[in-house]
Protein backbone atom coordinates (compact mmCIF):
# COMPACT_ATOMS: atom_id res chain seq x y z
CA UNK A 1 0.00 0.00 0.00
CA UNK A 2 1.62 3.16 -0.68
CA UNK A 3 0.62 6.23 1.84
CA UNK A 4 0.62 8.54 -0.89
CA UNK A 5 -2.75 6.88 -1.88
CA UNK A 6 -3.97 5.43 1.48
CA UNK A 7 -6.41 7.38 3.49
CA UNK A 8 -4.74 7.02 6.96
CA UNK A 9 -5.38 10.86 8.39
CA UNK A 10 -3.08 10.99 11.10
CA UNK A 11 -3.21 13.85 14.03
CA UNK A 12 -0.01 15.19 15.48
CA UNK A 13 -1.91 17.51 18.55
CA UNK A 14 -3.68 14.91 21.21
CA UNK A 15 -7.41 15.10 20.69
CA UNK A 16 -8.90 16.89 24.02
CA UNK A 17 -12.15 14.29 24.24
CA UNK A 18 -9.92 11.48 24.92
CA UNK A 19 -8.96 10.36 28.45
CA UNK A 20 -7.27 7.50 27.84
CA UNK A 21 -4.85 5.98 25.88
CA UNK A 22 -6.17 3.59 23.03
CA UNK A 23 -8.86 6.50 22.20
CA UNK A 24 -5.92 8.58 21.85
CA UNK A 25 -3.92 6.45 20.06
CA UNK A 26 -6.91 5.74 17.55
CA UNK A 27 -7.72 9.12 16.63
CA UNK A 28 -4.58 10.02 16.03
CA UNK A 29 -3.64 7.10 14.10
CA UNK A 30 -6.89 7.61 11.74
CA UNK A 31 -7.99 4.91 12.95
CA UNK A 32 -11.71 5.51 14.10
CA UNK A 33 -13.49 8.80 14.18
CA UNK A 34 -16.70 9.57 16.24
CA UNK A 35 -20.11 9.92 14.49
CA UNK A 36 -22.05 10.62 17.62
CA UNK A 37 -21.58 9.53 21.28
CA UNK A 38 -20.34 5.94 21.43
CA UNK A 39 -21.00 5.13 17.57
CA UNK A 40 -17.69 4.87 15.63
CA UNK A 41 -17.15 4.67 11.96
CA UNK A 42 -13.64 2.22 11.26
CA UNK A 43 -11.17 3.73 9.00
CA UNK A 44 -9.41 1.92 6.93
CA UNK A 45 -6.34 1.05 9.34
CA UNK A 46 -8.61 0.71 12.48
CA UNK A 47 -10.80 -1.77 10.10
CA UNK A 48 -7.73 -3.62 9.26
CA UNK A 49 -7.20 -4.24 12.91
CA UNK A 50 -10.36 -5.69 13.25
CA UNK A 51 -10.66 -7.71 11.00
CA UNK A 52 -7.73 -9.81 12.16
CA UNK A 53 -8.86 -9.66 15.47
CA UNK A 54 -12.28 -11.08 14.25
CA UNK A 55 -10.00 -13.73 11.95
CA UNK A 56 -8.31 -14.98 15.16
CA UNK A 57 -11.69 -15.01 16.84
CA UNK A 58 -13.24 -17.24 13.67
CA UNK A 59 -10.46 -19.45 13.78
CA UNK A 60 -10.27 -20.23 17.39
CA UNK A 61 -14.00 -20.54 17.28
CA UNK A 62 -14.27 -22.96 14.49
CA UNK A 63 -11.25 -24.80 15.78
CA UNK A 64 -13.17 -25.71 18.75
CA UNK A 65 -16.18 -27.07 16.67
CA UNK A 66 -18.12 -24.03 16.62
CA UNK A 67 -20.11 -23.25 13.51
CA UNK A 68 -20.67 -19.42 12.17
CA UNK A 69 -23.89 -17.63 11.22
CA UNK A 70 -25.08 -14.39 11.12
CA UNK A 71 -28.15 -13.00 12.26
CA UNK A 72 -29.84 -9.63 12.12
CA UNK A 73 -29.10 -6.82 13.76
CA UNK A 74 -33.09 -5.84 13.99
CA UNK A 75 -35.00 -8.08 15.76
CA UNK A 76 -38.52 -8.15 16.57
CA UNK A 77 -39.92 -6.77 20.30
CA UNK A 78 -41.85 -10.14 20.46
CA UNK A 79 -39.38 -12.61 20.61
CA UNK A 80 -38.13 -10.25 23.81
CA UNK A 81 -41.41 -10.76 25.16
CA UNK A 82 -41.32 -14.86 25.06
CA UNK A 83 -38.21 -14.78 27.17
CA UNK A 84 -39.41 -11.92 29.13
CA UNK A 85 -36.19 -9.84 28.72
CA UNK A 86 -38.32 -7.30 26.59
CA UNK A 87 -39.07 -5.78 29.66
CA UNK A 88 -35.97 -6.33 32.01
CA UNK A 89 -33.91 -4.88 29.73
CA UNK A 90 -34.15 -1.34 30.34
CA UNK A 91 -32.90 2.07 28.58
CA UNK A 92 -29.72 0.11 27.35
CA UNK A 93 -32.14 -1.45 24.89
CA UNK A 94 -32.93 0.68 21.45
CA UNK A 95 -36.48 0.17 20.58
CA UNK A 96 -37.89 1.21 17.19
CA UNK A 97 -40.94 0.79 15.51
CA UNK A 98 -41.30 -0.44 12.08
CA UNK A 99 -43.90 1.62 8.99
CA UNK A 100 -46.50 -0.89 10.32
CA UNK A 101 -46.12 -0.01 13.59
CA UNK A 102 -44.62 -3.46 15.17
CA UNK A 103 -42.16 -2.98 17.42
CA UNK A 104 -38.45 -3.80 16.98
CA UNK A 105 -35.45 -3.70 18.68
CA UNK A 106 -31.39 -3.63 18.12
CA UNK A 107 -30.11 -6.66 19.37
CA UNK A 108 -28.18 -6.07 22.53
CA UNK A 109 -27.25 -9.86 22.49
CA UNK A 110 -28.76 -12.95 20.29
CA UNK A 111 -30.44 -15.79 23.02
CA UNK A 112 -33.57 -14.91 21.57
CA UNK A 113 -32.95 -15.34 18.24
CA UNK A 114 -30.65 -18.43 17.96
CA UNK A 115 -33.48 -19.86 20.37
CA UNK A 116 -35.86 -19.67 18.16
CA UNK A 117 -33.99 -20.68 15.14
CA UNK A 118 -32.75 -23.52 17.08
CA UNK A 119 -36.04 -24.79 18.68
CA UNK A 120 -38.00 -24.80 15.33
CA UNK A 121 -34.73 -26.72 13.71
CA UNK A 122 -33.92 -29.21 16.30
CA UNK A 123 -36.25 -32.08 17.70
CA UNK A 124 -33.70 -34.92 18.66
CA UNK A 125 -31.14 -35.28 20.83
CA UNK A 126 -28.96 -36.65 17.92
CA UNK A 127 -28.54 -33.15 17.14
CA UNK A 128 -27.22 -32.33 19.97
CA UNK A 129 -24.57 -31.10 21.11
CA UNK A 130 -24.02 -27.79 18.80
CA UNK A 131 -22.69 -24.05 19.31
CA UNK A 132 -23.28 -21.91 16.88
CA UNK A 133 -21.87 -18.24 16.24
CA UNK A 134 -21.83 -15.12 14.47
CA UNK A 135 -19.63 -11.89 14.65
CA UNK A 136 -22.06 -9.00 14.81
CA UNK A 137 -22.89 -5.62 15.56
CA UNK A 138 -24.82 -4.94 18.88
CA UNK A 139 -26.40 -1.91 20.08
CA UNK A 140 -26.77 -1.07 23.87
CA UNK A 141 -27.67 2.26 24.99
CA UNK A 142 -24.76 2.69 27.39
CA UNK A 143 -25.43 5.55 30.14
CA UNK A 144 -22.15 6.14 29.92
CA UNK A 145 -20.15 5.61 26.46
CA UNK A 146 -16.74 6.17 27.04
CA UNK A 147 -13.00 5.52 26.36
CA UNK A 148 -13.64 5.15 22.39
CA UNK A 149 -14.75 2.38 21.52
CA UNK A 150 -14.07 0.33 24.57
CA UNK A 151 -17.42 1.35 25.47
CA UNK A 152 -19.43 2.51 22.62
CA UNK A 153 -23.13 1.89 22.03
CA UNK A 154 -22.50 0.37 19.02
CA UNK A 155 -19.89 -2.30 19.22
CA UNK A 156 -18.94 -5.49 17.61
CA UNK A 157 -19.25 -8.90 19.21
CA UNK A 158 -19.04 -12.43 18.78
CA UNK A 159 -21.06 -14.32 20.65
CA UNK A 160 -21.61 -18.08 20.50
CA UNK A 161 -24.56 -20.17 21.84
CA UNK A 162 -24.27 -23.87 22.31
CA UNK A 163 -27.02 -26.52 23.10
CA UNK A 164 -26.87 -29.69 25.30
CA UNK A 165 -28.94 -32.52 26.22
CA UNK A 166 -28.08 -32.20 30.21
CA UNK A 167 -25.91 -30.58 32.44
CA UNK A 168 -22.49 -32.92 32.12
CA UNK A 169 -22.92 -32.31 27.99
CA UNK A 170 -22.94 -28.33 28.64
CA UNK A 171 -20.03 -28.41 31.30
CA UNK A 172 -17.74 -30.10 28.55
CA UNK A 173 -18.96 -27.30 25.81
CA UNK A 174 -18.43 -24.43 28.91
CA UNK A 175 -15.24 -26.13 28.67
CA UNK A 176 -14.58 -25.51 25.08
CA UNK A 177 -15.20 -22.47 25.20
CA UNK A 178 -12.76 -21.68 28.27
CA UNK A 179 -9.89 -23.09 26.40
CA UNK A 180 -10.79 -21.76 23.34
CA UNK A 181 -10.60 -18.05 24.89
CA UNK A 182 -7.51 -18.61 26.73
CA UNK A 183 -6.39 -19.61 22.77
CA UNK A 184 -7.70 -16.49 21.42
CA UNK A 185 -6.51 -13.96 24.14
CA UNK A 186 -3.11 -15.67 24.13
CA UNK A 187 -2.70 -15.19 20.32
CA UNK A 188 -3.23 -11.65 20.32
CA UNK A 189 -0.27 -10.94 22.86
CA UNK A 190 -2.54 -10.65 25.65
CA UNK A 191 -2.49 -12.15 29.06
CA UNK A 192 -6.10 -12.93 29.76
CA UNK A 193 -7.15 -13.89 33.47
CA UNK A 194 -10.62 -16.05 33.57
CA UNK A 195 -12.08 -14.74 36.45
CA UNK A 196 -15.30 -16.07 38.34
CA UNK A 197 -18.32 -13.78 37.41
CA UNK A 198 -21.43 -13.11 39.09
CA UNK A 199 -24.03 -15.74 36.96
CA UNK A 200 -26.86 -13.86 38.17
CA UNK A 201 -30.40 -15.40 38.71
CA UNK A 202 -30.00 -18.92 38.10
CA UNK A 203 -26.95 -19.76 40.30
CA UNK A 204 -24.10 -21.92 40.01
CA UNK A 205 -20.15 -21.52 38.92
CA UNK A 206 -20.46 -21.58 35.36
CA UNK A 207 -19.58 -17.96 34.71
CA UNK A 208 -16.10 -16.56 33.96
CA UNK A 209 -15.01 -13.20 32.41
CA UNK A 210 -12.25 -12.98 30.78
CA UNK A 211 -10.05 -9.65 32.08
CA UNK A 212 -6.65 -8.76 30.78
CA UNK A 213 -4.78 -6.23 33.37
CA UNK A 214 -4.41 -2.39 32.16
CA UNK A 215 -4.15 0.76 34.55
CA UNK A 216 -6.97 2.09 32.85
CA UNK A 217 -9.31 -0.91 33.34
CA UNK A 218 -12.79 -0.27 34.75
CA UNK A 219 -12.53 -2.82 36.93
CA UNK A 220 -10.23 -3.57 40.12
CA UNK A 221 -9.07 -7.04 39.76
CA UNK A 222 -7.04 -9.64 42.07
CA UNK A 223 -5.64 -12.93 41.16
CA UNK A 224 -2.97 -15.15 42.14
CA UNK A 225 0.67 -14.29 40.41
CA UNK A 226 0.50 -17.45 38.72
CA UNK A 227 -2.18 -17.15 36.97
CA UNK A 228 -0.57 -14.34 34.64
CA UNK A 229 3.40 -16.66 34.38
CA UNK A 230 1.11 -19.43 31.90
CA UNK A 231 1.85 -20.37 28.37
CA UNK A 232 -1.15 -20.99 27.07
CA UNK A 233 -0.15 -21.45 23.49
CA UNK A 234 2.55 -24.03 24.28
CA UNK A 235 0.36 -27.47 23.90
CA UNK A 236 -1.91 -28.06 21.04
CA UNK A 237 -5.26 -28.54 22.25
CA UNK A 238 -7.44 -31.42 21.23
CA UNK A 239 -11.04 -29.96 21.31
CA UNK A 240 -12.61 -33.70 21.67
CA UNK A 241 -10.15 -34.59 24.83
CA UNK A 242 -11.47 -34.01 28.32
CA UNK A 243 -10.63 -30.73 28.98
CA UNK A 244 -11.42 -30.43 32.75
CA UNK A 245 -8.24 -30.64 34.13
CA UNK A 246 -7.22 -28.12 32.09
CA UNK A 247 -10.20 -25.43 33.43
CA UNK A 248 -9.80 -26.67 36.97
CA UNK A 249 -5.88 -25.98 36.56
CA UNK A 250 -6.82 -22.85 35.79
CA UNK A 251 -9.78 -22.22 38.10
CA UNK A 252 -8.00 -23.88 41.17
CA UNK A 253 -5.89 -20.62 41.62
CA UNK A 254 -7.62 -17.38 42.79
CA UNK A 255 -9.05 -14.27 40.57
CA UNK A 256 -11.77 -11.86 41.18
CA UNK A 257 -13.24 -8.90 40.27
CA UNK A 258 -14.10 -6.14 42.85
CA UNK A 259 -17.74 -7.23 43.52
CA UNK A 260 -16.31 -10.82 44.24
CA UNK A 261 -13.13 -10.21 45.96
CA UNK A 262 -13.16 -9.98 50.12
CA UNK A 263 -9.70 -8.63 51.21
CA UNK A 264 -10.69 -10.24 54.75
CA UNK A 265 -11.00 -13.37 53.68
CA UNK A 266 -8.44 -13.78 50.26
CA UNK A 267 -7.16 -17.26 50.12
CA UNK A 268 -4.27 -16.11 48.21
CA UNK A 269 -0.71 -14.86 50.26
CA UNK A 270 0.08 -11.36 49.83
CA UNK A 271 2.83 -11.92 47.69
CA UNK A 272 1.15 -13.60 45.59
CA UNK A 273 -1.74 -11.88 45.04
CA UNK A 274 -1.81 -9.17 41.95
CA UNK A 275 -3.59 -6.46 42.27
CA UNK A 276 -4.59 -4.34 39.41
CA UNK A 277 -7.29 -2.59 37.04
CA UNK A 278 -8.78 -5.29 34.26
CA UNK A 279 -10.56 -4.92 31.07
CA UNK A 280 -13.31 -7.64 30.43
CA UNK A 281 -12.79 -8.97 27.04
CA UNK A 282 -14.53 -11.70 26.91
CA UNK A 283 -17.67 -13.43 29.05
CA UNK A 284 -18.13 -16.79 29.06
CA UNK A 285 -22.24 -18.13 30.56
CA UNK A 286 -24.31 -20.88 31.27
CA UNK A 287 -27.48 -20.46 31.28
CA UNK A 288 -29.05 -23.73 32.56
CA UNK A 289 -32.89 -23.88 31.06
CA UNK A 290 -33.41 -20.59 31.16
CA UNK A 291 -33.90 -19.37 27.43
CA UNK A 292 -34.89 -22.84 26.37
CA UNK A 293 -37.94 -23.16 29.48
CA UNK A 294 -39.16 -19.69 28.64
CA UNK A 295 -39.46 -20.46 24.67
CA UNK A 296 -39.99 -23.76 24.47
CA UNK A 297 -36.94 -25.37 23.45
CA UNK A 298 -36.85 -28.67 23.29
CA UNK A 299 -35.81 -32.22 22.49
CA UNK A 300 -36.57 -35.66 22.59
CA UNK A 301 -34.12 -37.82 24.86
CA UNK A 302 -33.38 -41.37 23.20
CA UNK A 303 -35.93 -42.90 26.31
CA UNK A 304 -38.67 -41.22 24.23
CA UNK A 305 -38.57 -38.37 26.98
CA UNK A 306 -39.07 -34.09 25.88
CA UNK A 307 -36.45 -32.12 27.77
CA UNK A 308 -35.50 -28.43 27.72
CA UNK A 309 -32.42 -27.75 26.17
CA UNK A 310 -29.73 -25.96 28.32
CA UNK A 311 -27.38 -23.87 26.77
CA UNK A 312 -24.70 -21.44 27.30
CA UNK A 313 -23.51 -17.65 25.48
CA UNK A 314 -19.97 -16.59 25.16
CA UNK A 315 -19.22 -12.78 24.40
CA UNK A 316 -16.16 -11.95 22.78
CA UNK A 317 -15.64 -8.20 22.65
CA UNK A 318 -14.35 -8.24 19.23
CA UNK A 319 -14.11 -4.20 18.74
CA UNK A 320 -13.19 -3.46 22.52
CA UNK A 321 -9.98 -6.06 21.74
CA UNK A 322 -8.59 -3.25 19.68
CA UNK A 323 -8.73 -0.71 22.32
CA UNK A 324 -7.96 -3.40 24.87
CA UNK A 325 -4.54 -4.42 23.09
CA UNK A 326 -3.42 -0.35 22.59
CA UNK A 327 -4.13 0.00 26.57
CA UNK A 328 -1.75 -3.19 27.04
CA UNK A 329 1.07 -2.45 24.38
CA UNK A 330 2.17 1.35 23.70
CA UNK A 331 4.48 3.62 24.60
CA UNK A 332 5.11 7.60 24.82
CA UNK A 333 5.27 7.29 20.92
CA UNK A 334 2.50 5.56 20.12
CA UNK A 335 1.01 1.99 19.26
CA UNK A 336 3.60 -1.43 19.66
CA UNK A 337 1.05 -3.74 17.31
CA UNK A 338 1.64 -7.55 18.24
CA UNK A 339 2.67 -8.76 15.11
CA UNK A 340 -0.87 -11.38 14.66
CA UNK A 341 -3.07 -8.15 14.85
CA UNK A 342 -1.27 -5.35 13.45
CA UNK A 343 -2.53 -3.33 10.20
CA UNK A 344 0.36 -3.98 8.18
CA UNK A 345 3.56 -5.88 9.41
CA UNK A 346 6.01 -3.62 7.95
CA UNK A 347 6.20 0.13 7.39
CA UNK A 348 8.72 0.92 4.42
CA UNK A 349 10.04 4.45 4.85
CA UNK A 350 11.21 5.71 1.61
CA UNK A 351 13.50 8.90 3.03
CA UNK A 352 14.22 10.35 -0.69
CA UNK A 353 10.99 9.44 -3.23
CA UNK A 354 12.09 12.01 -5.64
CA UNK A 355 15.77 9.90 -5.34
CA UNK A 356 15.39 7.66 -8.32
CA UNK A 357 17.65 4.99 -6.91
CA UNK A 358 16.16 5.55 -3.77
CA UNK A 359 11.99 5.28 -5.36
CA UNK A 360 13.58 1.98 -7.29
CA UNK A 361 15.03 0.08 -4.17
CA UNK A 362 11.85 0.55 -2.42
CA UNK A 363 9.25 -0.39 -5.51
CA UNK A 364 12.20 -3.41 -5.05
CA UNK A 365 12.04 -4.04 -2.06
CA UNK A 366 8.38 -3.75 -1.44
CA UNK A 367 7.59 -6.42 -4.35
CA UNK A 368 9.58 -9.23 -2.53
CA UNK A 369 7.87 -8.31 0.76
CA UNK A 370 4.65 -8.77 -0.48
CA UNK A 371 5.65 -11.50 -2.81
CA UNK A 372 6.50 -13.26 0.40
CA UNK A 373 3.29 -12.53 1.76
CA UNK A 374 3.63 -9.26 3.94
CA UNK A 375 1.21 -6.60 4.28
CA UNK A 376 3.99 -3.55 3.68
CA UNK A 377 2.70 0.05 3.90
CA UNK A 378 4.90 1.68 1.81
CA UNK A 379 5.61 5.51 3.16
CA UNK A 380 6.07 7.38 -0.31
CA UNK A 381 5.14 10.86 0.76
CA UNK A 382 7.23 13.66 0.34
CA UNK A 383 6.88 14.59 4.51
CA UNK A 384 10.34 15.10 6.91
CA UNK A 385 11.93 12.20 7.92
CA UNK A 386 11.16 13.18 11.12
CA UNK A 387 7.39 13.48 10.46
CA UNK A 388 7.79 10.06 8.82
CA UNK A 389 9.35 8.46 11.63
CA UNK A 390 6.69 9.98 14.10
CA UNK A 391 3.75 8.85 11.81
CA UNK A 392 5.57 5.52 11.96
CA UNK A 393 6.08 5.16 15.61
CA UNK A 394 2.51 6.13 16.33
CA UNK A 395 0.72 3.67 14.10
CA UNK A 396 3.12 0.93 15.15
CA UNK A 397 3.85 -1.74 12.72
CA UNK A 398 6.16 -4.34 14.29
CA UNK A 399 9.04 -3.65 11.62
CA UNK A 400 10.50 0.07 10.34
CA UNK A 401 12.34 -0.30 7.12
CA UNK A 402 13.98 2.84 6.26
CA UNK A 403 15.63 3.77 2.57
CA UNK A 404 17.30 6.30 1.85
CA UNK A 405 19.93 7.33 -1.01
CA UNK A 406 23.39 6.95 0.90
CA UNK A 407 22.54 3.66 2.29
CA UNK A 408 21.36 2.59 -1.32
CA UNK A 409 24.46 3.58 -2.98
CA UNK A 410 25.76 1.22 -0.75
CA UNK A 411 23.61 -1.60 -1.01
CA UNK A 412 22.32 -0.90 2.71
CA UNK A 413 19.06 -0.29 4.58
CA UNK A 414 18.09 -0.25 8.26
CA UNK A 415 15.64 -1.85 10.01
CA UNK A 416 13.45 -1.37 13.09
CA UNK A 417 11.84 -3.15 15.80
CA UNK A 418 9.19 -1.13 17.12
CA UNK A 419 8.57 -2.66 20.24
CA UNK A 420 12.47 -2.33 21.42
CA UNK A 421 12.87 0.70 19.44
CA UNK A 422 16.72 -1.62 18.42
CA UNK A 423 18.27 -0.54 14.85
CA UNK A 424 20.53 -2.70 12.82
CA UNK A 425 21.57 -1.84 9.14
CA UNK A 426 21.78 -4.92 6.92
CA UNK A 427 22.20 -5.16 3.02
CA UNK A 428 19.34 -5.28 1.21
CA UNK A 429 19.24 -9.09 1.13
CA UNK A 430 19.32 -9.70 4.83
CA UNK A 431 16.91 -7.17 5.55
CA UNK A 432 14.01 -8.96 2.74
CA UNK A 433 15.47 -12.79 4.61
CA UNK A 434 14.98 -11.04 8.14
CA UNK A 435 11.95 -10.23 7.15
CA UNK A 436 10.44 -12.96 5.59
CA UNK A 437 12.29 -15.55 7.09
P1 LIG B 1 -19.49 -4.67 30.69
O1 LIG B 1 -19.48 -5.29 32.05
O2 LIG B 1 -18.14 -4.20 30.23
O3 LIG B 1 -20.58 -3.64 30.52
P2 LIG B 1 -21.12 -6.82 29.84
O4 LIG B 1 -20.83 -7.77 30.92
O5 LIG B 1 -22.36 -6.06 29.83
O6 LIG B 1 -19.88 -5.81 29.67
P3 LIG B 1 -21.41 -8.99 27.97
O7 LIG B 1 -22.88 -9.03 27.81
O8 LIG B 1 -20.74 -10.00 28.81
O9 LIG B 1 -20.96 -7.53 28.42
O10 LIG B 1 -20.78 -8.92 26.50
C1 LIG B 1 -19.70 -9.69 26.02
C2 LIG B 1 -18.49 -8.83 25.74
O11 LIG B 1 -18.81 -7.74 24.88
C3 LIG B 1 -17.90 -8.18 26.97
O12 LIG B 1 -17.04 -9.08 27.63
C4 LIG B 1 -17.15 -7.00 26.37
O13 LIG B 1 -15.86 -7.41 25.94
C5 LIG B 1 -17.99 -6.63 25.17
N1 LIG B 1 -18.80 -5.43 25.45
C6 LIG B 1 -19.89 -5.35 26.25
N2 LIG B 1 -20.37 -4.11 26.28
C7 LIG B 1 -19.59 -3.37 25.46
C8 LIG B 1 -19.59 -1.99 25.06
N3 LIG B 1 -20.50 -1.14 25.51
N4 LIG B 1 -18.63 -1.57 24.19
C9 LIG B 1 -17.71 -2.43 23.71
N5 LIG B 1 -17.66 -3.73 24.06
C10 LIG B 1 -18.59 -4.21 24.92
MG1 LIG C 1 -20.01 -9.49 30.88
Amino acid sequence: MRLSRYFMPTIKETPSEAQIASHRLMLRAGMIRQSSAGIYSWLPTGFRVLKRIEQIVREEMNAAGCHEMLMPTIQPADLWRESGRYDDYGPEMLRIKDRHDRDMLYGPTNEEQITEIFRNAVKSYRDLPRNLYHIQWKFRDEIRPRFGIMRGREFYMKDAYSFDIDYASAKRSYNKMFVSYLRVFARMGLKAVPMAAESGPIGGDLSHEFVILADTGESAVYCHRALLERDVLGSKIDFESNLEPIVADWTSHYAATDDKHDPDNCPVAPGDLVTARGIEVGHIFYSDTKYSDAMNCRVDTPDGQSVAVHSGSYGIGVSRLVGAIIEASHDDDGIIWPESVAPFAVGLIDLKPSDDACAAACDDLYGKLVAAGLEVLHDDTDDRAGAKFAAMDLIGLPWQLIVGPRGVKEGKVELKRRATGEREELSIEAAISKLTG
